[in-house]
Parts: C-alpha cells; structure tokens; sequence
C-alpha cells in the first residue's frame, strides 16, 4: 500500500528505531511512547485491521506473539509485565490502517484504559 506510513516505515522510506525484523514481520519503537517501552509489532504483509485478518494469516499472528515474547525479555520487563494492546476501528482508537499490536512496559500501567 503505497500510502500506508507503516509499509514506508517497513520499505525504509520512513526511518524507524527497528527492535526486531525477518521476512515476516517487524518491530519498532513508537514514535509517541506512552511508557519507557513501547513498541509497535507489524506484519510487512499489509492487513489492515484484525477485522481484516484471514485464515491462512494464523502462523503470521502466532509469530508475531513468539517474537513479543522475545522482546519483552530483551527489553527486561517480562516480569515485571507488560501490555499488549490491538486498538481496532474508530471506536478501538485505531489511528493507522495496518495492523499492529502495542506492546507497553516498563512502568505500572492502569486499568481501564480510557
Ligand atoms: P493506533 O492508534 O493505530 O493503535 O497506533 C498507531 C501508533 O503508531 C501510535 O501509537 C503512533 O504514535 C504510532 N505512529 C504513528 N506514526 C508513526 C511513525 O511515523 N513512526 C513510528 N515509529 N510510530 C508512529
Ligand atoms: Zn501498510
């Protein structure tokens, strides 16, 4: 998708800190954190929201859990814990039309979100 900022971000059109990447997907610090962790995980493949998530997309979805359950060991606050978060739609506070999931740590986060 062309105008997509997050496939700029994977074709490097866009610069990004990048945590993690293979062939499938990658990682990158988001640009407004909203905790001393917050990363951004995204299929390179472009869906757009989880509501556009198709069967054969399943291993993608397991792989990007996989790859989470890395970082948060890297980044030290498995722990310690940690959030992972999909906002999907207007009403979920989705803001970029390609799916990604949040993954916040690193300090005591409250519930419920707003
Ligand atoms: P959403 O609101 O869709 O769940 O999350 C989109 C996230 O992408 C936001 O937290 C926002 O800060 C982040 N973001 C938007 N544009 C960029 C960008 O150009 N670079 C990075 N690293 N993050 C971005
Ligand atoms: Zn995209």
């Amino acid at each position: 998708m062309s105008d997509c900022i997050f496939c700029k971000i994977i074709n490097k059109e866009i610069p990004s800190e990048i945590v993690y990447e293979d062939e499938l997907i990658m990682a990158f610090n988001d640009i407004e954190a909203k905790a001393p962790v917050h990363i951004l995980i995204i299929p390179k493949k472009h869906i757009s929201s989880l509501n556009k998530m198709e069967d054969e997309d399943g291993e993608l979805i397991s792989h990007i859990f996989k790859i989470i359950s890395e970082i948060v060991k890297e980044k030290g606050i498995k722990e310690s814990g940690y959030r992972v978060v999909n906002n999907c739609g207007e009403n979920g506070g989705q803001t970029v039309d390609h799916l990604h999931f949040h993954v916040l740590g690193g300090r005591n986060l409250t519930w419920p979100p707003g």
